[in-house]
């Protein structure tokens, strides 16, 4: 490890979920180097000060204003500074680091990425929820402060390692490998009655609940499909996805000479932290190794579009461009929380978010990029938790 060229200032947002937990799991199994200088958590005062016990840093922040007093009571005496609410995230994020793990769930990680990206930190991004909200922005903020986004996504950390840039015109297609969560062989109707439970129950990937629903949606994916396309400069129709319940090979490059480049490994979210962390060199760490002899089989499919609808819904939201991402984003959060709460059914997630994008675009989708980006995306977010939530409960009391 000593002749890496590894970051030692590192800060986790979003530490005490399932990426902030596998990122600090991986310093420890690899013997990192790293100077915690933030460790930032959304409620659960119990988990981040365990955490901040363990890696010292200058201050733990949690979100939640009612969860200060415990975190406080439990980080006494330990000379860690404590902090709460969404400006103290913010100000963590942009403190002296030279990596940030952004590792929040949901648009609220939108705000400290892009303070931590205007201070030319090197960005580990796993939010996705910032690329879809305000991708393009994003990424010309942390290159013009000198820094860079390295994907933390299992399937863009697959193509960010074998997309050679100075071949980005003879890139033919990116392709999005799936493994078509737990509802893959469903038929349309076990689906319609399908339960939280089953529905968090991913057959490869443990996650939290927002993004293991959305997998079983494909709605993932779909996200997935946008930020590819801003993460690549890539046109839509040049971006696919293939299904692979194996979850071994994370995706793919298609050349125009017809040579298409993979990455594989064993589904674990260390091996693209360790990617990000390291980059642009290799960290040493006790990972799995790939035993394909074992495996035996990779397959693939082509997703079904009439059970999984997500896909083009999110294929229209990027061609249509402007708000759109970000409004299909919004929808999703609140049509995920709905079903996650039982007010509606499976199904009823891709439609309202069909619905919200279809009754918010008579007004336009407008340009995101004018003004401030993070005000006109706060704006498109909260108009559409509005329209979605009117949406859900038109649905409910349909039922
Ligand atoms: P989790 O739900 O497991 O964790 C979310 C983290 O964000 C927790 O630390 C939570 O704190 C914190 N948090 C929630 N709300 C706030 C807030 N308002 N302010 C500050 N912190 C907050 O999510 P995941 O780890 O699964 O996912 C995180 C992000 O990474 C998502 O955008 C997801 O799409 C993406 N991602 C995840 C993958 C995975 O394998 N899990 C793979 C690829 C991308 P607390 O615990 O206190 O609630």
């Amino acid at each position: 490890m000593g002749s890496l060229n590894l970051p030692r200032k590192v800060t986790v947002l979003g530490s005490t979920g399932s990426v902030g937990v596998s990122t600090l799991d991986l310093f420890a199994q690899a013997g990192a180097p790293v100077e915690v200088v933030a460790l930032v958590a959304g409620r659960n005062a119990d988990k981040l000060a365990e955490q901040a016990l363990r890696w010292r840093p200058e201050i733990a922040v949690i979100e939640d204003e009612g969860a200060l007093p415990r975190l406080r009571e439990l980080l006494a005496g330990s000379g860690i500074a404590t902090a709460a609410g969404p400006a103290a995230v913010t100000e963590a994020a942009t403190r002296e680091a030279q990596w940030v793990m952004s590792a929040i769930v949901g648009f609220a990680g939108l705000a400290p990425t892009l303070a931590a990206a205007r201070t030319g930190a090197v960005i580990a991004l796993a939010n996705k929820e910032s690329l879809i909200c305000a991708g393009p922005e994003l990424l010309r903020t942390a290159k013009r402060a000198g820094g860079a986004v390295i994907p933390v996504d299992s399937e863009h950390s697959a193509i960010f390692q074998v997309f050679e840039p100075q071949n980005a015109a003879q890139v033919s297609r990116l392709i999005l490998t799936a493994s078509g969560g737990p509802f893959r062989s469903w038929s349309r109707e076990q689906m319609a009655a399908a339960t939280p439970e089953q529905a968090l129950a991913h057959p490869n990937w443990s996650m939290g609940a927002k993004i293991s629903v959305d997998s079983a949606t494909m709605m993932n994916k779909g996200l997935e499909v946008i930020e590819a396309a801003y993460l690549f400069a890539m046109p839509p129709e040049r971006v696919d996805v293939l299904i692979h319940p194996q979850s071994i090979v994370h995706s793919l490059v298609e050349y125009a000479d017809g040579s298409t480049l993979a990455q594989l490994g064993p589904p674990d979210m260390r091996t693209p932290i360790a990617c990000a962390y390291a980059w642009p060199d290799r960290l040493s760490w006790p990972a799995e190794r790939l035993d394909l002899a074992r495996i035996g089989q990779l397959t693939f499919e082509t997703p079904d579009p009439v059970r999984f609808p997500a896909l083009a819904i999110a294929k229209a939201a990027l061609e249509a461009g402007g708000a759109a991402p970000a409004v299909m984003n919004a929808a999703d959060e609140v049509a995920v929380a709905a079903f996650l709460q039982r007010r509606i059914g499976f199904l009823d997630i891709a439609r309202v978010v069909a619905e919200t994008l279809e009754r918010m675009s008579v007004e336009g989708w407008g340009r995101r990029d004018e003004g401030d980006v993070l005000e006109s995306a706060r704006a498109a977010d909260a108009t559409a938790r509005r329209v979605a939530e009117e949406v859900a409960n038109g649905l409910m009391a349909s039922a």
